[in-house]
C-alpha cells in the first residue's frame, strides 16, 4: 500500500494548515506548509527571506522559480518512502507542472488533491480571527478554536500573533490571487481524475473526520 502523497488546495482560511497537522499526527506523514515555510525565512533574516518579505506581506505569489526551488528542495529530503502533505503549493499551474517532474523523477507520484471550499465572507471572518503561535506556527481561531489563556499557545506557551497577511485590506489581495492563479489548479488535478472536494463550513472535528475518510479509501488503494 503506498504512503498518502497529497496536495490541500484551497483558499487561505479553509483550514487546510489545521487539517495537515492533524494528518500529519494521524498517517504518520510529513506536513510541509509552503507559507509556514516562507514565514520561517523571513523571521531568519535569511537572504531568501530577505527576498520574499515583500511579496508575502503584501498578499501577492512570490515567483514561481523561487517557491518550486525551496519546494522541491525540501521534498527532495524526504524520506522516499514517507507520505506528505503539501499545503499552500502548488498554488500555479507552472508550479504544478515543476512539481509534477519533480514528483516522476523521484518516483513518488500524488495519490490525491483535497480541495477544501468555503464562502468568500466566511473565508474573511476566519482569517481576521486567526491568530498563529509565533514559537511553534499552532494555529487558533477566536472564533471557534480559541486559545485556553488569551494570547498564550497551549502548546507550547508562546505568544499569539496576527499574521501581517491576515488583516482585511491584505487578503483581499490574497483572495484575488487565487482566484486569478490557483482556481486553475482545480481544472487541472480535476482532469487528472485524482480532485476530491472537502466542505470547510465545517467545525474542524467534523472537517477532520471528512479528510481522514478521503485519505483512509486513498491509502487502501
Ligand atoms: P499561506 O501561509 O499559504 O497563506 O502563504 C502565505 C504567503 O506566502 C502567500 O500569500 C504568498 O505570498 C507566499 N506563498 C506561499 N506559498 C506560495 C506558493 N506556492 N506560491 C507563491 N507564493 C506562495
Amino acid at each position: 500500500m503506498a504512503p498518502p502523497r497529497l496536495i490541500f488546495l484551497g483558499p487561505p482560511g479553509t483550514g487546510k494548515g489545521t487539517q495537515a497537522a492533524r494528518m500529519a499526527a494521524r498517517f504518520d506523514v510529513v506536513a510541509l506548509s509552503s507559507g509556514d515555510a516562507l514565514r520561517a525565512e523571513i523571521r531568519n533574516g535569511t537572504p531568501l527571506g530577505q527576498q520574499v518579505n515583500e511579496y508575502v506581506s503584501s498578499g501577492a505569489l512570490v515567483p514561481d522559480e523561487l517557491i518550486t526551488s525551496v519546494i522541491l528542495t525540501a521534498i527532495g529530503k524526504f524520506p522516499a518512502d514517507k507520505g506528505f502533505i503539501l499545503d499552500g503549493f502548488p498554488r500555479t499551474v507552472p508550479q504544478a507542472q515543476a512539481l509534477a517532474a519533480g514528483l516522476a523523477e523521484r518516483g513518488t507520484p500524488l495519490s490525491g488533491v483535497l480541495n477544501f471550499s468555503l464562502e468568500p465572507q466566511k473565508i474573511i471572518r476566519r482569517i481576521t480571527n486567526r491568530r498563529i503561535c509565533s514559537n511553534c506556527n499552532a494555529t487558533y481561531n477566536l472564533l471557534f478554536l480559541p486559545p485556553e489563556r488569551e494570547g498564550v499557545c497551549d502548546r507550547c506557551g508562546g505568544t499569539l500573533m496576527q499574521r501581517v497577511d491576515d488583516r482585511e485590506d491584505v487578503v483581499a489581495t490574497r483572495l484575488a490571487a487565487y482566484e486569478e492563479l490557483t482556481v486553475p489548479l482545480v481544472e487541472y488535478y480535476s482532469t487528472q481524475g485524482i480532485l476530491h472536494e472537502i466542505d470547510a463550513d465545517a467545525p474542524p472535528d467534523v472537517v477532520e473526520q471528512n479528510v481522514a475518510d478521503v485519505i483512509a479509501e486513498l491509502k487502501g488503494r
